[in-house]
């Protein structure tokens, strides 16, 4: 057999490779300790004092109390029981969160539309940021919940949580934010932050999938999402997934260890990607924000190339990345980020997120640098977007041509105005 081909992550939000330590940390809970902690003999309540020392960790990572922290399944749970939450609480009617939320919020927020609640989606600006007075505006006196991500997925490009959260203080309506990409690459501090709920995915940390929290501000009101058994103080029914909870304790501890590295080297790994390829690879440009933004992620518009296509061609030389495209029923439909940010859909289907995380190594980021523009130079060469192509009669060349550089210039004077 042929060793296997090594593999080049460049795709950490999406997911996040699971850390040797968290592993080793889980491993007694699958093995030895497979007690239930809710078990009133021995044999169970030591089981429950390692749920409640990762319990300690994890809130440590957002400067919550314990009491502070229900674990749930995922990020895409947490999300769903701070909305529901607010709703049932209240019993208010109005949501808001934004066009450029994860689907966890868009899709819950479209399921609540059909149920018959009223739910805004906020629009963006060009470079993904968050008109506060827009969100001032939507806020009416049937207002439950304000939901809006602090770091989007898709461009790293972050929301100004603090100052949506004291608006919301001010308006009396309860605020949730969604953090699942930040632990690791930004400090979390939910006091300072002021939120009311605040919501983490394990696997976006480099612990296992399959568990997240929700961080519920003490004395909030709440109503349990999943109903059951008196688990995490009634909060959260089901028999705890304490391997996971384990592992998620661990990888909060190493998230914090992890700060000034992703912050430093990582942000500098992203950087060289990204200045490479925007000043080396002509016509391509930065999606979103410069600043503020996540320091792990880039999301890069390539003209006059389908996405999907300069994939599959790093994947046949190990690299991984993505593009935002959700593929659905067989087409595919330009990511709903970019298209919120008013990202034209041609430019939005040729774009790549790389996202790097703290086992990505310069000499992996000159192994990207050394296939992209190949890659990128082959597929324009035989693409039909490309004005330049020699058969390519049936396009209007010099139409095409003007409006590219007009969308290039607006994007660069953006840049500017931003950087
Ligand atoms: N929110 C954001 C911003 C995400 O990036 C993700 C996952 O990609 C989620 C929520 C959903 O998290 P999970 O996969 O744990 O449900």
């Amino acid at each position: 057999m042929s060793a296997p081909q090594k593999t080049y992550y460049f795709d950490n939000n999406a997911t996040t490779r699971v850390a040797p330590e968290v592993v080793e940390a889980m491993v007694p809970f699958l093995s030895e300790y497979w007690g239930n902690p809710s078990s009133a003999y021995g044999f169970g309540s030591q089981v429950h004092r390692h749920v409640e020392q990762a319990r300690e960790t994890v809130a440590a990572l957002v400067n919550a109390d314990p009491k502070e922290v229900t674990f749930t399944s995922c990020g895409t749970e947490s999300n769903n029981t701070a909305i529901h939450s607010a709703l049932d609480t209240t019993r208010k009617r109005h949501v808001i969160t934004t066009a450029v939320e994860h689907s966890a919020n868009i899709n819950f927020g479209q399921y609540l539309q059909k149920q018959g609640y009223d739910v805004t989606f906020l629009p963006v600006e060009g470079d993904g940021s968050l008109d506060l007075h827009r969100l001032e505006q939507a806020i009416r006196p049937d207002t439950a919940i304000v939901s809006v991500m602090w770091a989007n997925n898709e461009t790293g490009v972050l929301f100004p949580v603090e100052e949506v959260a004291a608006l919301c203080r001010s308006k009396g309506v309860l605020c949730h934010t969604d953090a699942v990409q930040t632990p690791g690459k930004l400090k979390i501090d939910v006091k300072a932050l002021g939120v009311d709920f605040l919501s983490l995915s394990a696997h976006k940390l480099h612990a296992s999938k399959g568990i997240g929290m929700l961080y519920v501000k003490r004395r909030t009101k709440f109503s349990p999402y999943i109903i059951g058994g008196h688990q995490e103080r009634g909060r959260r029914g089901g028999t705890e997934n304490v391997a996971n909870i384990v592992g998620f304790g661990r990888a909060a501890e190493l998230a914090m260890a992890s700060l000034a590295d992703e912050n430093t080297r990582v942000r500098g790994l992203r950087d060289r990607l990204e200045n490479h390829i925007l000043s080396h690879i002509p016509n391509t440009v930065r999606n979103g924000a410069k600043e503020p933004r996540l320091p792990n992620t880039a999301n890069i518009a390539f003209d006059f190339v389908e996405a999907e296509a300069v994939l599959m061609m790093l994947d046949m030389v190990g690299i991984c990345a993505s593009s935002g495209s959700a593929c659905t029923t067989g087409s595919l439909d330009p990511s709903h980020v970019l298209t919120a940010m008013g990202v034209s859909p041609m430019r939005a289907r040729g774009s790549l997120r790389f996202s790097l995380g703290i086992y990505n190594t310069d000499e992996e980021v000159d192994y990207v640098l050394k296939h992209l523009p190949p890659i990128i130079e082959k597929l324009r060469s035989i693409s039909p977007l490309n004005p330049d192509h020699p058969d390519n009669t049936a396009y209007d060349i010099a139409g095409a041509r003007a409006k590219h550089e007009q969308e290039l210039a607006i994007a660069k004077a953006d840049e500017m105005v931003s950087a």
